[in-house]
């Protein structure tokens, strides 16, 4: 169990997902007094069992001198959440789960004796995570991962000599107050979330957070594929703290600025041929960002390139789950947004493109399908499914064959029948879906199944057919 200190009067904590549940077990075994809320029973039941009280903070934020909010909670747009106008009418300070981590490190005093990665950006952020830590442990290094990719903070032990590898969304950098890391990564920055965070400027400005008032003292590490990132790369270069910009030169070559001495920036570009794993120029970003974290500790080129070599890859991300008849199966369901999706359908020929779910529209309630456009020519159909399928339906369907599905099961169906009745030499059928999932799904992960699931019953039943032509 980590250990946080024991803090003066009452600690609120609003939102009991795994990571506020991991900050009420550290801060009662630190001795603290803890009110929980949220608004399931459940996990106000699980926060009884830790030792916290319970009290509906929305109603009745009382006296508490601090609040500890769940990343999903709003501080400024649409609306402040109750809770956060609550807190803020007591006077209570507002943190995160990883303010609390780094008042375990400087409790324990450890803080010197670790290293801190973090790692930010639209999309990448778990990949580039992994893959970090993948290229560390094969070199021996202790590392720890978590964060917003799997175990939350506060659940990560603290031992001296080792390296955290965090992932850090966006929400948890507004949070943010004081942790800082020793290395920050930036990957990039397209429009997703604004929502919460107002527009891009609040967007960007929540992500810099990782790089506010000197933090990532050891190295900033900046994509600068977008404005956005080359335009905070150019506004940190202006400070004297080690800056390396990073980018992808096309899909097989990673390149690297490193303007550590200013005046002599040298450029490092290596190929990425054989890294199974690490498909399309998106990667070559987040393979440039693990690269350029190698090289700030110390870690011999020829050895990260082997690490990038034996990464697996991640689940539900161009993850190619099933080969049947030249028809290659790929689940990209992470792919939540159309920057995602960009990307998948940049990296394939003879897509049969499986889309749709809970959209994400702008304010004008446009898609963003238009950034799109230059990879209709790598697509044969789009499936359709969920509630987006008639809105993509109708922006798609003088430019693309379009099939409205509904169903992820029927779009597997539709589209692997297309795929083999064409019978290309190679051809995709892609889930990448452009859109959320909660419309069908309890989460991207769930979606994913699903089409594996899908995928697997449609082979079969393949197979079953050959059989009994076979047979007769
Ligand atoms: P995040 O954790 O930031 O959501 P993931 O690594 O989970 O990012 O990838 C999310 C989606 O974005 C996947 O569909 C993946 O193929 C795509 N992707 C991965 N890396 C990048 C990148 N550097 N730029 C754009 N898209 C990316």
């Amino acid at each position: 169990m980590i250990a946080l200190p024991t803090y003066s009067g009452e600690t609120a904590i609003f939102g009991l997902g795994r990571s506020g549940l991991a900050a009420v077990a550290a801060l009662k075994a630190a001795g603290n007094r803890v009110i929980a809320w949220d608004d399931a029973e459940a996990p106000r039941q699980a926060a009884v069992d830790l030792g916290a009280e319970i009290r509906d903070l929305t109603q009745d934020f009382g006296s508490a001198e601090r609040l500890i909010v769940s990343p999903g909670v709003p501080l400024t747009h649409p609306a402040p959440h109750p809770v956060i106008t609550a807190a803020r009418a007591a006077g209570a300070e507002i943190l995160g789960d990883m303010d609390l981590f780094d008042d375990a490190l400087a409790h324990s005093g450890l803080r010197e004796k670790v290293t801190l990665i973090g790692i930010t950006g639209t999309n990448g952020k778990s990949t580039s995570t992994a893959l970090v830590s993948h290229m560390l442990a094969t070199t021996g290094q202790n590392v720890h991962q978590g964060g917003n990719i799997g175990t939350p903070v506060l659940d990560l032990p603290l031992e001296a000599g080792a390296t955290y590898v965090l992932e850090l969304s966006s929400y948890q950098l507004d949070l943010n107050k004081r942790f800082a890391v020793d290395i920050g990564v930036w990957l990039n920055l397209t429009p997703d979330h604004l929502e919460r965070h107002g527009d891009m400027t609040g967007y960007a400005a929540a992500k810099a957070n990782l790089f506010a008032d000197g933090k990532a003292r050891r190295a900033r590490i900046i994509g600068v594929d977008d404005e956005h990132g080359y335009a905070l790369a150019d506004r940190l270069s202006k400070d004297a703290l080690p800056l390396i910009t990073i980018g992808a030169q096309n899909a097989d070559m990673i390149y690297l600025t490193n303007a550590i001495e200013v005046n002599q920036p040298k450029k490092d570009i290596i190929s990425l041929a054989d890294c199974a794993a690490l498909p399309g120029a998106h990667n070559a970003q987040n393979a440039a960002a693990a690269l350029a974290i190698g090289q700030v500790l110390g870690v011999p080129t020829a050895r990260i390139i082997e690490a990038f070599k034996s990464f697996a890859g991640m689940a539900h991300r161009l993850q190619v789950i099933a080969d049947h008849a030249a028809v290659t199966f790929v689940n990209d369901s992470k792919a939540t947004n159309m920057e995602a999706t960009r990307h998948a359908l940049a990296a394939y020929n003879n897509i049969y493109w499986i889309a749709g779910g809970r959209a994400k529209t702008d304010a004008a309630g446009q898609l963003g399908l238009d950034m799109l456009t230059p990879y209709f020519g790598n697509i044969r159909g789009a499936y359709l499914i969920g509630e987006a399928a008639n809105l993509f339906a109708d922006n798609l369907s003088d430019r693309l064959p379009v099939t409205i599905c509904g169903t992820l099961d029927r779009a597997v169906a539709d589209a692997a029948l297309q795929a083999k009745t064409d019978h290309f030499d190679a051809s995709i059928v892609l889930l990448s879906p452009a859109c959320a999932s909660f419309d069908q799904y309890a989460d991207f992960e769930a979606r994913g199944d699903a089409f594996g699931a899908a995928v697997a019953g449609w082979i079969s039943a393949e197979h079953a057919l050959s059989g009994k032509a076979e047979g007769a």
